[in-house]
């Protein structure tokens, strides 16, 4: 792939993109197109860029920004090409490392450290999977335990064997891919465990998988220990509503789901934090509370599809234009803090009500919409007959049903027009999830 590289010397740009997964290549796609190639770089600590399909050897990325059906790894491929031909310049192995200062920052290549002095940036660092540390999971530190992304890099982008038998913690969609993953290598899933009362990806998708990939899933139950010397040979599943315990003998232990934006680098930059999802707060521009500074992709929702996480960076370029022409016009959500009650004043507060736990944008901004002109958000549990309302000082504005039950597993996706009542005031808007039954009057 003709990549230009790692970054071999200091670089001004008007916009850095941080991060070559689906939503930073899209990014840099658009604003190439746009007529601005010259004046975008966009960064990759890997070698090669594309970001997480290219791990994933599966047909189902593209749908809604390509209009095609495709294997991830194509998928990753085109998106590149596509950056490429639009003229976007791509430095791959180059990683960001440290904010200097307003306008510059430091990157980390095998050619050294450099500096990228630009007017806006872009972050598009994408979420992982959270790890055994972060999950606490006791026992023995042994070989044998990979995340997805970990299993998926392996397997497909290496080559290399994995285990013969496999527990996989967590039953999310991507639960169901690494299922796939370890088939593709010679290694048997052998229980999925979730902590649920039913599997996070939802009644069908579990389904289908136990149906078709029989796989059985543990319900309510968590790996409590993993024991081995050097490798994996067992773990302990415990039931949560019991406390009994039971030794299941295996040698590869998967972690599954429970995303965590990879957030360093918004930390560092002190952007004003998501509780809940743990990426930055965004208004609907993809603005961050720092001017000049963006966020797209699965750093802002964690996680989403990668179609969704393009569409993001297709969106983001009018409004990256529109800072770098009157970047002294550019707003910051957190200093008004919908404090200021005048019609005039061009943010609202999204906040997650009862039923979800996170949203995304967290602002809304003047009249802008916000990319697919959705609200992204996360149901904190399963709704059978979901019904959305949306409040803003304990009046209700909005209410609609929704036709299929949530999980906590994939991102709801919300109409904008359900929250467009409450721009005029300066209230937060509260938006929450109940079942349709328990709030008929
Ligand atoms: C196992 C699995 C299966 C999936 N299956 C599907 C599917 O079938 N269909 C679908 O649509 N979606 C699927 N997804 C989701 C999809 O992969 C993501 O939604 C998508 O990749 C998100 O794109 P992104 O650009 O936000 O982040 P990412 O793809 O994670 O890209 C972020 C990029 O940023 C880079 N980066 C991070 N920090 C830095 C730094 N400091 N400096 C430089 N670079 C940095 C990373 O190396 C990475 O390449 C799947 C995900 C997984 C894990």
């Amino acid at each position: 792939m003709n990549t230009s590289g790692p970054l071999e010397s200091n670089l001004c740009v008007d916009v850095l993109i941080v991060g070559g997964g689906p939503a930073g290549l899209s990014a840099a796609t658009e604003l190439a197109r746009r007529g601005h190639a010259a004046r975008v770089a966009l960064i990759e600590r890997e070698d090669v860029a594309g970001g997480i399909p290219r791990h994933c050897a599966h047909p189902g990325f593209g749908l809604r920004d390509l209009h095609r059906f495709l294997c991830g790894p194509a998928y990753a491929r085109r998106l590149t090409e596509r950056a490429l031909e639009a003229g976007a310049r791509l430095f791959t192995q180059t990683m960001m490392t440290h904010w200097c200062d307003r306008h510059a920052v430091e990157v980390t290549s095998p050619r050294g450290r450099h500096r990228i002095e630009a007017r806006a940036v872009v972050l598009a660092t994408g979420a992982r999977e959270r790890s055994r540390a972060a999950r606490l999971i006791a026992g023995d530190r042994v070989a044998g335990v990979l995340t997805t992304g970990q299993l998926q890099d392996l397997v497909h982008v290496h080559g290399r064997p994995v285990g013969t038998r496999a527990v996989i913690v967590g039953a999310e969609w991507v639960s169901w891919s690494a299922v796939l993953t370890l088939r593709h290598a010679g290694c048997k899933p052998v229980l999925m465990v979730s902590r649920q009362a039913q599997a996070e990806a939802g009644a069908a998708a579990t389904l289908l998988g136990r149906l078709g990939l029989r796989v059985p899933v543990l319900t309510r139950s968590r790996v409590s220990r993993i024991v081995g010397r050097e490798r994996v040979s067992a773990v302990e599943v415990e039931a949560l509503d019991t406390g009994q315990r039971r030794m299941l003998p295996c040698d590869t232990v998967v972690l599954t789901g429970s995303w965590i934006p990879d957030h360093e680098l918004a930390r560092a930059a002190e952007l004003t934090m998501d509780p809940e999802s743990r990426g930055p707060v965004v208004d609907t521009s993809q603005a961050t509370s720092r001017p000049g500074i963006f966020a797209i992709g699965n750093l802002t929702h964690p996680v989403d599809t990668a179609d969704v996480a393009a569409l993001d960076g297709v969106a983001v370029a009018e409004h990256v234009l529109a800072f770098l022409d009157a970047p002294e016009r550019a707003g910051c959500a957190d200093r008004v803090d919908g404090a200021d009650g005048a019609d005039a004043a061009p943010y609202r507060r999204v906040l997650p009500g009862d039923g979800l736990r996170w949203i995304s944008p967290g602002w809304m901004h003047g009249h802008t919409r916000p990319p697919r002109d959705r609200f992204l958000c996360a149901p904190s549990r399963f709704v059978r007959q979901p019904l959305v309302t949306v409040s803003q000082g304990g009046r209700t504005l909005a209410r609609r049903g929704l036709l299929w039950p949530v999980s906590p597993g994939p991102v709801l996706r919300l109409p904008a027009a359900l929250l467009d009542s409450g721009r005029g005031c300066a209230e937060p808007l509260v938006v929450s999830l109940a079942e349709a039954s328990a709030s008929s009057p």
